[in-house]
């Protein structure tokens, strides 16, 4: 950089292409965002680092792989004849079939040709003179929009621990995250599998079939449901579809964004035991991440949380033979649903396999991967794959891994070097005309995905539409209402359990990585009016200026 904020070896001026927005990210939210946009008139130039669309499920493309929402709810709701000429065909539909879904997206609304794949964007400059912003790619590209839309995704940045010796592991390594396209053979392989969160809980049974013999490595035990995946029948997806604008108009107001998960009202410890018992055993039954909010006190009151933990607990133990096995994968550490819960095709089953052994890492903690596989304090592990299911550096790492900064000088990771900071999870003072879609501070994670980017994007295409019939070129943030709303997203957290886990909720996954709870815990259905409020009085909490 130079002292006034411009990138060293920017081209001539010529050599910059100009646009109406830049969106970053061509996963679901990149998508959508370039279909209204382009609705809107606007030239919009989209940036994606990988060579096809579909973000998240495009990389993640391990064996297992597959969404915990439902299908029928899991995908756009923004086109009626899309959504009744779509065929789903299981349940939970598998990562080569959302994938396919999002490229038949792309064709559909033939959006591809304003995508440029293969290229990364490396900063995003503000010119507070002239208003725009300047982006550049590692490709070469240098771009210019007054309006610039992240998309980059929460669970984009694949987090690799800094083991020791894990560049001299002469194995194979791989990270969930970042899938060969063309699949891995496991067969015979001596294999390990570092992580037990959801991607973890997804491709431990599948690699099990495989290999000659799997070393789970844990370092913490995790709740997990059976999904109880099935294929979707046609009476049922009939009687869906003839419903689906009510069933949409539910999930829109509904506080994970998914009609099927709605409201809970009744509280756990107001029932009789027995009573209890019998709704966990249908939620068990059932198959759903709506597990947690059975009850309305399940993730605000330990107690409550107990009841629920305790039912998970004894399944466990009826489905693992080996009782000190058993133990090891009942987690004890953190309360039910505070870390995201999980939904498996036979995974506690897996451990009653020969050819798989757990390795509790808390007791036996992982020392060095070595050139010929992992040593932990008491053991060594020979391994020919070595499998890291570590997650994601969430939330703000795609973010703060493009340079963004404005030419006074202002760069967005200092502004969140202890924690992010966002006014309704959208915009962040300081950078003006900056769109995030699903950003810190908004429900994102803590929903299904679709929901909740359908109507980031339908807010920002309307904020957009509403600027240029004012002639406001320029909107941002205001300093207090964004402090107000850090101070909102952080009380109604502490009225729950979750700040109390070591998730990724709250960056605990990423060494040094500020402590925040960073999603929005209202639910999307009053979140989704707040921002309406806010639209509707002139944009209230943001500065206008012509
Ligand atoms: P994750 O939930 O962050 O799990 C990472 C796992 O790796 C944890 O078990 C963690 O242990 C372990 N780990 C990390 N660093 C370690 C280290 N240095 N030593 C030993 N163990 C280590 O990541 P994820 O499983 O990829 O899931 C991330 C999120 O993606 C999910 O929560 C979910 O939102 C989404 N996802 C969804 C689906 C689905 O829809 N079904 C599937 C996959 C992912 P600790 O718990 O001790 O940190």
């Amino acid at each position: 950089m130079t002292e006034n904020g411009k990138i060293a070896g920017t081209p001539p001026a010529d050599d910059v292409q100009d646009f109406d927005a830049i969106v970053v990210g061509a996963g679901f939210g990149g998508l959508y965002m370039l279909h209204r946009l382009r609705s809107l008139g606007l030239r919009v130039r989209v940036f994606e680092a990988g060579s096809g669309v579909g973000g998240t499920w495009y990389w993640n493309r391990y064996p297992g792989a597959r969404c915990d929402v439902e299908s029928l709810e899991y995908s756009y709701s923004f086109s009626e004849e899309l959504q009744q000429q779509w065929a789903w065909k299981e349940r939970y539909a598998a990562q080569p079939d959302i994938l396919r879904y999002a490229n038949h997206v792309a064709d559909r609304f033939d959006l591809r040709r304003d995508i440029a794949f293969d290229t990364r964007v490396r900063s995003a400059v503000f010119d507070e003179d002239a208003n725009h912003w300047t982006v550049h790619t590692d490709r070469g590209d240098t771009v210019r929009a007054p309006f610039c839309i992240m998309a980059v995704g929460c669970l984009s940045l694949p987090r690799l621990p800094d083991f020791k010796g894990r560049d001299s592991f002469r194995g194979q390594l791989l990270h969930t995250g970042l899938w060969p396209a063309e699949g891995v053979d496991f067969s015979g392989r001596r294999v390990g599998v570092i992580g037990t969160g959801s991607s973890g809980i997804q491709v431990i049974p599948e690699i099990a079939r495989q290999a000659g013999h799997l070393f789970v490595f844990q370092r913490t035990a995790n709740f997990s449901l059976p999904a109880r995946n099935r294929a979707l029948d046609e009476d049922h997806v009939g009687r869906f579809k003839a419903d689906y604008p009510q069933i949409r108009e539910r999930a829109r107001h509904a506080p994970a964004g998914i009609a099927g998960i709605p409201m809970p009202t009744e509280s756990a410890l107001s029932q009789a035991d027995a009573v209890r018992q019998r709704v966990y055993e249908a939620g068990w039954e059932r198959g759903s991440t709506g597990f947690t909010r059975l009850y309305k006190d399940l993730l605000t009151d330990p107690q409550a949380n107990d009841t629920a933990a305790d039912f998970v607990r004894a399944k466990i133990a009826s489905i693992v033979r080996d009782p000190a096995v058993a133990r090891a994968l009942t987690p004890r550490n953190h309360f039910i649903g505070t870390k995201r819960i999980c939904l498996d095709s036979g995974y506690f089953e897996t451990y009653n396999r020969d050819n798989v052994t757990l390795v509790d890492v808390r007791d036996d903690p992982i020392e060095a991967i070595t050139p010929a596989g992992l040593r932990t304090r008491s053991r060594e592990f020979e391994l020919d794959t070595l499998v890291l299911a570590t997650g994601f550096d969430a939330i703000t790492g795609a973010l703060l891994g493009i340079d963004i900064r404005t030419s006074s000088g202002a760069t967005l990771a200092a502004k969140w070097a202890d924690g992010p900071r966002t006014y309704l999870g959208l915009m962040t003072a300081g950078f003006p005309n900056l769109f995030v879609i699903t950003g810190p501070g908004s429900p994102s994670v803590l929903t299904n995905m679709i929901s909740s980017i359908e109507q980031h994007v339908d807010w920002i295409a309307t904020c957009l539409t509403d600027l240029r019939e004012r002639g406001v070129r320029r909107i941002e943030a205001d300093r207090a209402s964004e402090d107000r709303w850090v101070e909102h997203v952080n009380e109604v957290a502490d009225q729950t359990l979750f700040p109390r886990a070591d998730s990724w909720y709250v960056g605990a996954n990423v060494p040094g990585k500020a402590r925040v709870f960073m999603p929005y815990l209202g639910g999307l259905g009053n979140y989704r009016l707040r921002c309406a409020e806010v639209a509707a009085r002139g944009y209230e909490g943001f500065v206008l200026q012509t």
